[in-house]
C-alpha cells in the first residue's frame, strides 16, 4: 500500500508515541497500573480546558459528549436557544429538539460568523435556560468569538454550553475565565488521539441545573461521583485513555500557548497558499480561523473531483464540503499533530490535481507563499 496522509479536520494524524501507548497490552480499568493514568488524564483535561471544574470522560465520540449535555440539561418544554451557522450548530438544534426542548434558533448562513449583539437582542425577545454555541464550526472554518457570545448569554442569565470538539487544544478556550458552563470535545482532533473518547467540562451551575430527561450512561452526577474516587463508572476504553495521557503529555511539552501559536501560523500558511494559487477562501481570512481552511472550488469544477484526485493519486485525505456545500468547497485541516510541511504537501497536491482538471491555478507559488506566511509576522 502506498503512503497515506490524513489531512482532515478530524480524525487527525496520531503521533507514533500515542499509537504505541494505544497498542500496549490492555490493563484493567481498576488496576493499580491504570489509576495513576486515569488521574493524570482527568487533571490534564482540566488544564487543557482551563477549568477548575470536573471534566467528565466518556467512551464515545464527540457527539456522545454533546448528548451528555443535552440529556442532563434539557427538560421537555423548556426554552433553549441555539446559535447555528453550520452543520454542528444544526446538530445542537436536532438534539435539543429530539429531547423535547422548545428550541429557538439564532440562525446564520453557513460561513457567517455569529455576533454577540445579535445574541443579546434575541435573548431580550425570548429567554432561554441554555445558550448552545459552537466554538469552531468545522463545516465552514469559522471560529466564533465564544468569549463575547458567552458574555451576552450570561447577561441574560442563561447557561452556556460550547461545542469545542475541533477547537480544544488548537485555539484558546478559557472555560472558567469566559464563564463557559459546559465545554464538550472529543479525542480525535487537536488532542492527537484516535476517535473514541468524549469529554465534558461541567460547572457547578450546570450540575445544579440538570433536568428531567431520562439518562444513565451519560448521567453527569453518576460519572462525577465515580471519577472523584477514580472508580470508573463503566469499563473505560483503557487503551484510548492511555493514549490520551501520552498525547496530553506531548501537548504540554510543547506548551499550550506554543500550540496555539503554531495553529495560528498553520492557518496563515494554508490561507496564503490558497490565495497564491488564485483560489477563493470560504473560511474567514483571519488568525482566529486556525482549525480548518475552507476553499471555494473554481467555477465549473467540483470539489468532489479534487478530494478524489488527491486521494487516488497521492493517498491524501482532505475533506469535502458538507451539506449543500458538498462539491462546492473543500477543506484543508490543520489541527493537532501538524507542521508546515503538512500544509505545503496538501497545497502541492491540490495544485497538481486542479491544474490537471483544467482549472486556472497559478503554478509553483503556493508552497513558497505558505512557507513565508508561516515564518514571518509575529503572533500577537
Ligand atoms: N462538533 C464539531 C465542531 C465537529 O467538528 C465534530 C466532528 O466532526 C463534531 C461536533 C462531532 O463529533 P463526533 O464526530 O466525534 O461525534
Amino acid at each position: 500500500m502506498g503512503k497515506r496522509y490524513l489531512f482532515t479536520p478530524g480524525p487527525t494524524p496520531v503521533p507514533p508515541e500515542v499509537l504505541a501507548a494505544v497498542g500496549a497490552p490492555v490493563i484493567h480499568h481498576r488496576s493499580p497500573e491504570f489509576l495513576p493514568v486515569y488521574e493524570r488524564v482527568l487533571t490534564r483535561l482540566r488544564d487543557v480546558c482551563r477549568t477548575e471544574n470536573d471534566v467528565l470522560l466518556f467512551g464515545s465520540s464527540g457527539t456522545g459528549a454533546f448528548e451528555s449535555a443535552v440529556a442532563n440539561l434539557v427538560s421537555p418544554g423548556e426554552p433553549h436557544l441555539v446559535v447555528s451557522a453550520g452543520s454542528f450548530g444544526d446538530r445542537w438544534v436536532a438534539m435539543t429538539t429530539a429531547y423535547g426542548a422548545d428550541v429557538d434558533v439564532l440562525r446564520y448562513a453557513w460561513g457567517e460568523t455569529p455576533d454577540a449583539d445579535d445574541l443579546r437582542a434575541r435573548l431580550r425577545e425570548r429567554e432561554a435556560k441554555v445558550v448552545w454555541l459552537v466554538h469552531s464550526e468545522t463545516s465552514t472554518g469559522v471560529v466564533a468569538d465564544v468569549q463575547a457570545l458567552a458574555a451576552a448569554a450570561k447577561e441574560a442569565g442563561a447557561l452556556v454550553v460550547v461545542d469545542a470538539v475541533s477547537s480544544l487544544g488548537a485555539v484558546p478556550c478559557e472555560t472558567d475565565a469566559w464563564g463557559l458552563d459546559v465545554v464538550v470535545a472529543g479525542s480525535q482532533k487537536a488532542l492527537m488521539c484516535p476517535p473514541g473518547l468524549g469529554l465534558a467540562a461541567v460547572s457547578e451551575a450546570a450540575l445544579g441545573a440538570t433536568g428531567s430527561s431520562p439518562r444513565f450512561y451519560f448521567d453527569w452526577e453518576r460519572t462525577r461521583k465515580a471519577q472523584q474516587t477514580l472508580d470508573a463508572p463503566v469499563t473505560l476504553p483503557v487503551s484510548l485513555v492511555t493514549g490520551l495521557d501520552v498525547a496530553l503529555g506531548l501537548l504540554f511539552e510543547e506548551g499550550l500557548e506554543a500550540a496555539f501559536e503554531r495553529h495560528v501560523r498553520l492557518g496563515r500558511a494554508a490561507r496564503a497558499g490558497v490565495k497564491a494559487l488564485g483560489l477563493e477562501l470560504f473560511s474567514p481570512d483571519e488568525d482566529r480561523s486556525a482549525v480548518v481552511t475552507a476553499v471555494r472550488t473554481p467555477n465549473g469544477f467540483d470539489a468532489t473531483d479534487v478530494v478524489k484526485g488527491v486521494r487516488d493519486r497521492f493517498g491524501m485525505t482532505i475533506a469535502n464540503g458538507q451539506g449543500e456545500f458538498k462539491g462546492k468547497i473543500f477543506r484543508l485541516g490543520h489541527i493537532g499533530w501538524f507542521d508546515v510541511f503538512d500544509i505545503t504537501t496538501q497545497l502541492a497536491a491540490v495544485e497538481i490535481v486542479l491544474a490537471d482538471l483544467g482549472a486556472d491555478v497559478e503554478r509553483g507559488v503556493a508552497v513558497t507563499a505558505a512557507l513565508e506566511a508561516f515564518e514571518t509576522q509575529p503572533v500577537s
